[in-house]
């Protein structure tokens, strides 16, 4: 890896980590979901860095992409199960960190989602294969008597890019497929005290451009405009609606999915609504290698 590059790596990554930090205190009961969101948005850019993608804010039975449009009232309750999932970039390079915090009586659960991506982060190293991963994963969730979500995993990260290949699974998936000196992934199981599978379900307020082409009406044509500076990161309608209004902004993102240019991520609930957990690292494959998010 090029020492720039593992410089700007390490940056996002120590950027991610402190904002991560600075919102796990932001989740108390009463507190607005929307306010931590914007606030640890703004801590990322203070910092130095971009948002990878929008901060998000899911609880209780929706393992990921809950984000807040503009006058989302939603407030944390007391007994809440809370994912924050916070991902930063410098010029491009992206990475990706979450924790769950409880603020009911799943400690068990918050702490096996925890406990999981320590142990995966202990094997990585160039030539392990990725199933081995997936299979420590279920052995400490299996061990606190739940089941780790089989249908969300880990996944490479890089350069405008938050998603790619290797995909890491948090079940033993028998893959054997080996991880390659000086890749950049994220590791992030999931617990579930529910089904360990979940669904898309509701509305999206989360997405990515995923192509490009000339679209004809005016009023589309300045919000792709606006998408296009994100380059291909995912983007927040509410960052949208607040430059250009919810009409004009929801009548055009309709006219990109529908052209195929813009793609939507719904709300990931458990398919039996059992609680869920995460915990995210994002680490630098070496011999010695770097967890780029680790807190210090
Ligand atoms: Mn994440
Ligand atoms: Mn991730």
């Amino acid at each position: 890896m090029d020492s720039e590059v593992l410089k700007k790596f390490k940056e996002s990554g120590r950027i991610a980590a402190e904002a991560l930090n600075y919102g796990s205190k932001l989740i108390k009961v009463g507190v607005k979901v929307i306010d931590i969101c914007d606030a640890v948005e703004e801590k990322i850019k203070s910092l130095g860095g971009q948002p990878a993608f929008p901060v998000q804010i899911s609880r209780n039975d929706i393992a990921a992409h809950y984000c807040p449009e503009e006058g989302d009232i939603t407030v944390l309750q007391e007994g809440d199960i809370v994912k924050l999932d916070v991902g930063a970039h410098v010029d491009g390079y992206v990475s990706d960190n979450a924790l769950t915090v409880d603020l009911g009586d799943n400690a068990a659960l918050v702490k096996a989602s925890r406990d999981a991506v320590n142990a995966a982060l202990k094997l990585v190293k160039p030539g392990v294969a990725i199933g081995e991963l997936g299979k420590a994963i279920q052995q400490v969730i299996e061990g606190y008597g739940f089941l780790p979500v089989r249908n969300l995993s880990g996944h490479g990260i890089n350069k405008y890019t938050v998603h790619e290949s290797p995909s890491i699974p948090n079940f033993d998936s028998g893959n054997k497929e080996e991880l390659i000196e000086g890749q950049s992934i994220a590791i992030e199981p999931f617990a579930s005290n529910g089904a360990g599978m979940i669904c898309e379900r509701g509305n999206p307020t989360v997405f990515m451009q995923v192509a490009r082409k000339p679209v004809r009406s005016p009023f589309t044509r300045q919000i792709l405009k606006d998408i296009e500076q994100y380059k291909g990161l995912a983007f927040a309608l509410r960052w949208l609606t607040k430059t250009h209004g919810v009409g004009k902004t929801k009548f055009g993102l309709n006219e990109l999915i529908k052209a195929g240019v813009v793609r939507g991520f719904p709300p990931l609930p458990d398919v039996n609504n059992g609680l869920i957990s995460q915990a995210e690292h994002s680490v630098l494959v070496f011999d010695k290698p770097i967890v780029i998010t680790r807190f210090e």
